[in-house]
């Protein structure tokens, strides 16, 4: 393999019922801050049926190149066709660099386009930066639960690849004046190649807002006590017009839903405000929320290290505070 043919980051870009997911466009924005150190430019790849337009919006956000797959055995997402493409793709083009986001479908294709083009994949990255050196991609990403963070390079293989949890990276600011160079990929695809048949898709039907694009979130732990406490906590959201999260202890027990839960093996968000409210403050929680705007927390235990990452914090009992906080807010925004 000459690493040198590899050349440009390419990044797969999810598509459901022809809407862009949001990670992609954060990809896009890391890609082009690790394409400026490399002197190279940003691809966004995109499959699927009837999704011509969607190359504009993909622009806007910093792509310099579209890559079109149109073809209806791509409709829906399944792992062959998929697999089968992105394999071509890199066979033909020679990305140096490939990222996925580490959604249900990032997760299900990167593995098996790696294994197919032979070369590594680092999943659930947290961190993605270019070696000041040997121009190498370093892959960040927890391990051994989240104790150690290990950097992971791929110094002789082609692509480097890599999956990022939604939620980790930031997007850049639209430019609806962007262009970029928009080519069709043509690929003969045939129905036969569709091991998987897709009989019909239910839609998960939800009036909740989806944690990561909550604006304020009241997050709850253990310390809260009880399911019945949480009522608590909502009375307080409901004030702020705020979402409700907690952490995996409150899942564990039964107290909130797995979709609730924030930190390594839940979700990452970045809200404006977050308020921890009875969360010690593991490493793990951590990892889904530090990058908050502005930490508030509240904990009896003065030692608690959620304090140290916390702009603000209360020490003392929630039960006694929160109905006091709850009652002022509801004077300072009626
Ligand atoms: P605790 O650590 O038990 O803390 C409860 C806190 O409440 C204490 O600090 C206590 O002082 C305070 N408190 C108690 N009563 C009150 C009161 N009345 N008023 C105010 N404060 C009070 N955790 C996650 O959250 N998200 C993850 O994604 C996640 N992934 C994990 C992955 C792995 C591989 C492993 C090993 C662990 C993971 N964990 C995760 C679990 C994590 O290690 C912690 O166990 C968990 O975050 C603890 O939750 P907690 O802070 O709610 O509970």
């Amino acid at each position: 393999m000459n690493l040198q043919d590899y050349k440009g980051i390419f990044v797969f870009t999810q598509q459901v019922d022809c809407k862009i997911t949001g990670v992609s466009f954060e990809l896009i924005g890391k890609a082009k801050e690790l394409a400026s150190e490399l002197e190279t430019d940003v691809t966004a790849v995109v499959l699927g049926a009837g999704i011509n337009t969607l190359a504009e919006e993909l622009a806007a956000f910093g792509a310099d190149k579209v890559i079109i797959v149109d073809n209806p055995e791509l409709k829906d997402y399944t792992t062959e066709p998929y697999t089968q493409v992105m394999y071509e793709i890199i066979e033909h083009y020679k990305p140096e660099i490939v990222l996925y986001g580490a959604t249900a479908i990032g997760r299900d294709l990167a593995p098996r386009v790696s294994a197919r083009v032979h070369t590594g994949l680092t999943a659930d990255c947290t961190k993605l930066e270019i070696d000041t050196e040997t121009k190498d991609l370093r892959m960040t990403r927890p391990a051994f639960g989240g104790n150690i963070m290990a950097t992971i390079v791929s110094p002789r293989h082609r692509p480097q690849m890599a999956t990022v949890r939604p939620g980790v990276m930031q997007k850049r600011k639209k430019d609806p004046d962007a262009k970029a160079l928009v080519e069709e990929f043509k690929i003969d695809l045939k129905p036969n190649q569709n091991y998987v048949e897709v009989v019909e898709i239910v839609k998960k039907v939800s009036d909740k807002i989806d944690i990561m694009d909550a604006k304020i979130l009241v997050s709850g732990g253990r310390g809260v006590g009880c399911k019945e406490n949480f009522k608590l906590l909502q009375e307080f959201a409901e004030v702020l017009n705020a979402s409700l999260s907690s952490s995996r202890a409150c899942v564990d027990a039964g107290w909130t839903e797995k979709e609730q839960q924030v930190g390594q093996t839940g979700k990452t968000v970045r809200p404006n405000v977050y308020f921890a409210i009875g969360i010690s403050g593991a490493i793990q929680h951590l990892a889904g929320m530090e990058e908050s705007d502005i930490i508030i927390a509240i904990n009896k235990d003065e030692s608690a290290p959620i304090f140290d990452v916390a702009d603000y914090g209360i020490v003392g009992d929630y039960q006694k505070i929160l109905p006091i906080l709850t009652e002022k807010m509801k004077i300072e925004l009626a």
